[in-house]
C-alpha cells in the first residue's frame, strides 16, 4: 500500500521535474489588469487573452480610464476573445465598483466576488497571486487531475475539491503547484488523450487503471 505521503511526495517531484518555470502565463502590469486578465481568461485561451489585453492595456491606463471608456470601443478590443458585450460591460461595472475603495482592490473575497464577472476561481488565483493567500485555485484542469489522481471525487464541489487540496498540497508552494497542475493538464494530462506514457503518476491514476493500463 503506498503511503499518502508518499504519493504527495512523488507528485510534487514529477510536477517540479518537469514544470520547474510554471507561471502564470496572462500578461499585466497592475492588480486590475490581473484581475481583468483572469476574468477574461474564462473558457479562452491565455494567449488569445494576452493579444486583446496588449491593446486594451495600452489604450486605457488607469481605472478611471475604465470607467470613461466608451464601451463600444473596448467590445471592439475583447471581440477576437468572444462575449466582447458581456465582458465589456464586466470591466466597465468593476472599475466603477472599485470608486468605493478608491481604485485599490481590496483583499477582501466576499466583495471580490460581488464583482460582476468574478468568480470563486477568478478571486482565489487573484488573492494568492496579488495578496500571496494559500489558495488553490481550481479550474477545468486542476479539477480533472485531482479525479484521475483520486485527490477528489465527482461527487465534490469546486469549493470541496480547493479546500481538499489545500490540505493536501504544503501550503507555501499551493500557487507554484497550482500554475505547475496547469501546465500539466494543458501539455500531459490532456482532456482527451492523455499522454500517460511520459507520467510517472500512473501508480495512482484510477484513469490510468481503467483506461490505458491494457493498452
Ligand atoms: S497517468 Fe495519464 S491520466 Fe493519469 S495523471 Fe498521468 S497523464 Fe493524467
Amino acid at each position: 500500500m503506498i503511503g499518502y505521503q508518499t504519493m504527495k511526495n512523488d507528485i510534487l517531484t514529477f510536477l517540479d521535474e518537469k514544470y520547474h518555470n510554471a507561471k502564470c502565463m496572462l500578461n499585466y502590469s497592475n492588480p486590475f489588469e490581473l484581475l481583468i486578465a483572469i476574468m477574461l481568461s474564462a473558457q479562452t485561451k491565455d494567449e488569445s487573452v494576452n493579444k486583446v489585453t496588449n491593446i486594451l492595456f495600452n489604450k486605457y491606463k488607469t481605472i478611471e480610464d475604465y470607467r470613461n471608456a466608451n464601451i463600444k470601443d473596448i467590445e471592439s478590443i475583447l471581440k477576437p476573445i468572444g462575449n466582447q458585450t458581456k465582458k465589456s460591460k464586466y470591466i466597465v461595472s468593476i472599475a466603477n465598483k472599485l470608486k468605493e475603495y478608491n481604485d485599490t482592490i481590496p483583499n477582501n473575497e466576499e466583495f471580490l466576488l460581488s464583482l460582476d464577472g468574478i468568480g470563486i476561481k477568478t478571486t482565489n488565483l487573484f488573492r494568492a497571486m496579488i495578496f500571496n493567500e494559500k489558495k488553490m485555485p481550481v479550474d477545468t484542469h486542476v479539477k480533472r487531475i485531482s479525479l484521475r489522481l483520486g485527490l477528489a471525487s465527482e461527487n465534490n464541489t469546486l469549493e470541496e475539491i480547493e479546500s481538499i487540496l489545500e490540505s493536501f498540497f504544503p501550503s507555501e508552494f499551493i500557487l507554484d503547484t497550482h500554475h505547475k497542475l496547469i501546465y500539466f493538464g494543458r501539455n500531459l494530462c490532456k482532456s482527451i488523450n492523455p499522454n500517460c506514457n511520459e507520467c510517472k503518476l500512473k501508480k495512482y491514476c484510477n484513469y490510468y487503471k481503467t483506461n490505458k493500463k491494457e493498452d
